[in-house]
């Protein structure tokens, strides 16, 4: 057996394909960065379901021209300084390993930015980036964005059995991305989202939306997303201890189809999370008081950083919180008193 060293190239890729898998990990790290920016708007728009082209567009703070090189260059990060500053204190950002950009280059056909500071407005630059993230040319355009667009060409062109497997399932990739995004439709009420599909004889299509703005709620988002009858039965959640659970959750006459999974949502400080044995707990919960269904959850966790390590896997998902078991538990028996209580309905026809 002969030991090589792999080229530079090839590691970066390597390494690159555990964070970016498919079109959900696209849409997620690129709409993480327009929220860590600070955007009040995000646009994002799939040519031909994400197979061609996924550009997100943001009204966010943009980036400083100093940072024009560093953007795409693996673990380079405006969000995290320090180490101490991710393991005692805890980051609020979306990002902070610095990685997204940079795989996205290299699964990607082409990175393209157009980024405005308001310092710089209204000259916005457009710059490109090769497969290892490093800056090939920028120039100047002239236009009306204020933000950041970043449009990323045909994916996985360079990972033939990956670009198999997308175009073999295409539309359901297509459609757990879209769902996915509803995490953050739903849980970022000030934020006005639009997701459209561009089709392949370049129609547009509108997908889905929120309003936006400081009135907004989540309640707002969920009849914008499955419509009035779809935030039928939900009630307000809002339990306050040492830690905090808000969002809303069915009443317990009306909830969803026992396999249905896809309007549960849960957070932790806003951050979309996978935590089967919290769902696990709270589909117990309703089914001792509704035997036939699930609930809709939206369930935030307010915790404090200390209490939190996010940094578990790349695409920051799965997440170690301290007293896990203990949450839990606690989980359980608040809802148990939640429903034990519950009789307050939002009526059907609220607007
Ligand atoms: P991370 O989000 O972990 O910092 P990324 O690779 O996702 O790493 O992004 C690298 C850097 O590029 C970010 O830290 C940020 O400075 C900049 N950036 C990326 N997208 C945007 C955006 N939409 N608006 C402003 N800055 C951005
Ligand atoms: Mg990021």
């Amino acid at each position: 057996m002969t030991i090589v060293n792999i080229g530079a190239s090839d590691i970066h890729r390597i390494t690159s394909g555990q964070v970016i898998t498919d079109l959900v990990s696209v849409v997620k790290e690129l709409v993480e960065n327009s929220i860590d920016a600070g955007s009040n708007k995000i646009d994002i728009t799939y040519s031909n379901y994400g197979l061609d082209l996924i550009e997100v567009t943001d009204d966010g703070r943009g980036i400083d021209p100093a940072d024009f090189e560093l953007v795409c260059l693996k673990h380079h990060t405006s969000k995290l300084s320090d180490f101490k500053q991710l393991s005692e204190i805890g980051v609020s950002t979306l990002g902070f390993r610095g990685e997204a950009m940079s795989s996205l280059c290299s699964i990607a056909s082409s990175v393209i930015v157009t980024t405005c500071t308001p310092k710089q407005y209204p000259r916005a630059t457009q710059l490109e980036y090769n497969h290892m993230g490093v800056l090939k040319n920028k120039k100047v355009v002239v236009g009306g964005l204020k933000g950041t667009n970043v449009k990323i060409t045909k994916m996985f062109d360079n990972l033939p059995v990956r670009k198999k497997n997308l175009i073999k399932n295409l539309k359901k990739e297509f459609h757990k991305s879209v769902n996915f995004l509803m995490n953050y439709l739903i849980i970022y009420p000030n934020i006005r989202f639009t997701i459209f599909n561009t089709n392949s004889q370049g129609r547009k299509h509108l997908l889905m939306g929120t309003k936006g703005g400081p009135k907004t709620t989540i309640l707002d988002n969920l009849i914008s997303v499955y419509g009035t009858n779809g935030a039928y039965g939900l009630v307000p959640l809002d339990i306050e201890m040492n830690l905090k659970f808000s969002g809303y959750i069915s009443n317990s006459s009306f909830g969803l189809g026992r396999s249905s999974s896809d309007r549960q949502f849960l957070f932790v400080n806003q951050r979309p999370i996978t935590m089967k044995k919290y769902l696990k707990t709270i589909n117990e919960v309703y089914r001792s008081f509704n035997h036939i269904q699930n609930p809709v959850i939206v369930l935030n966790i307010e915790l404090d950083y200390k209490y939190l390590d996010v940094n578990v896997t790349p695409d920051k998902r799965i997440v170690m919180i301290h007293n896990e078991e203990l949450i839990n538990e606690v989980l359980r028996n608040e809802l148990i008193n939640f429903y034990q209580k519950q009789i307050t309905v939002i009526p059907k026809n609220r607007n």
